[in-house]
């Protein structure tokens, strides 16, 4: 294959604000990586950047992967594999199932095969019988090296002294993050927001990328991974009707929603310059019942 092109996505910084933020006198930009694609959207277009360009540079043809039955990522690879040419297959966790995401991951293109948590648990052992020399295996939710430096490009068309909050699942565009702070040399305050519960473990890893200058909040899960409370359907309904942005429950609204109390207790001094990374998803809405 000749070396594959991917080109910058459409991802412009707006001004963001609710009304309860106006009475702290603060700067806050959203930046809009939702609005790349439709279903590669935010970080999972950064993360699969370099891994897509590398099996093309192998020669590779294939896109194997994995994922949980609503997963971004996986949406986002069938999406990617069928726009740049490679044919794609997912292993989905658990029983097999229909949902819009997977509807749409078939759509285009992608084979599914089911596994129980059980095997699951061992998911490289049983990508194996997939493998074969035409195959180039991408990590669960894009999480490997390739997927960081991605994600980290993100940092180049920020500004510099702004406080840049994210949200956090695998902790892989968080860490490219960093790295690209500490490699940039940028005066920029990172701030993650787990969407797991005790994701502490995820500290050494942050640490590790020598930017110093980040805070973890880890108290942002609101119940767990894909949990959620009627508070937080109703805010994101909140920042819909009030911004026209919309944001999802597993992921987004989670670290908006922790932004939001943080904001609204004083937490930033005023003529704090915030940009928030909007980091897409919004397939996970198909998946949100609204009273
Ligand atoms: C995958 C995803 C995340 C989590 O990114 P990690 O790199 O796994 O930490 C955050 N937001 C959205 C919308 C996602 O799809």
């Amino acid at each position: 294959m000749a070396e594959l092109q991917i080109s910058e996505p459409y991802s412009p910084l707006e001004k963001f604000s609710l009304q309860a933020w106006e009475p702290f006198g603060l700067k806050v930009e959203l930046k809009r990586e939702d609005l790349s694609h439709p279903f590669i959207s935010g970080n999972k277009w950064r993360k699969l950047k370099y891994p897509l360009i590398e099996a093309a540079r192998l020669d590779k043809t294939k896109l194997l992967t994995f994922g949980g039955a609503w997963s971004n990522h996986i949406l986002a690879t069938a999406a990617a594999g069928a726009k740049y040419g490679f044919k794609t297959t997912g292993i989905i966790r658990g029983e097999p199932i229909t949902n819009p995401v997977l509807n749409l991951a078939k759509l285009f293109g992608m084979k599914l095969h089911f596994c129980s948590r059980e095997a699951y648990k061992n998911k490289e052992q049983l990508a194996i019988q997939y493998q074969g020399e035409d195959v180039y295996l991408i990590p669960e939710g894009g999480d490997c090296l390739a997927g960081e430096m991605g994600a980290g490009e993100v940092l180049q068309q920020l500004p510099n002294n702004i406080h840049l909050c994210c949200s956090v699942g695998t902790g892989s565009t968080f860490s490219g993050l960093l790295h690209a702070a500490a490699n940039q040399q940028r005066t920029v305050h990172l701030h993650g927001f787990a969407v797991l519960k005790g994701a502490d473990y995820l500290l050494p890893r942050f640490e590790s990328a020598n930017h110093t200058d980040f805070s973890f909040h880890t108290d942002s899960h609101f119940g767990g991974y894909a949990k959620t409370k009627p508070e937080l359907i109703d805010f994101i309904a909140q920042v819909a009707s009030q911004t026209g942005v919309l944001v999802d429950q597993v992921y987004e609204g989670k670290m908006l929603l922790r932004l939001h109390k943080l904001i609204t207790e004083g937490y930033f001094s005023p003529g704090t310059h915030l940009v928030i990374l909007h980091n897409g998803g919004l397939s996970g809405l198909l998946g949100l019942n609204k009273n």
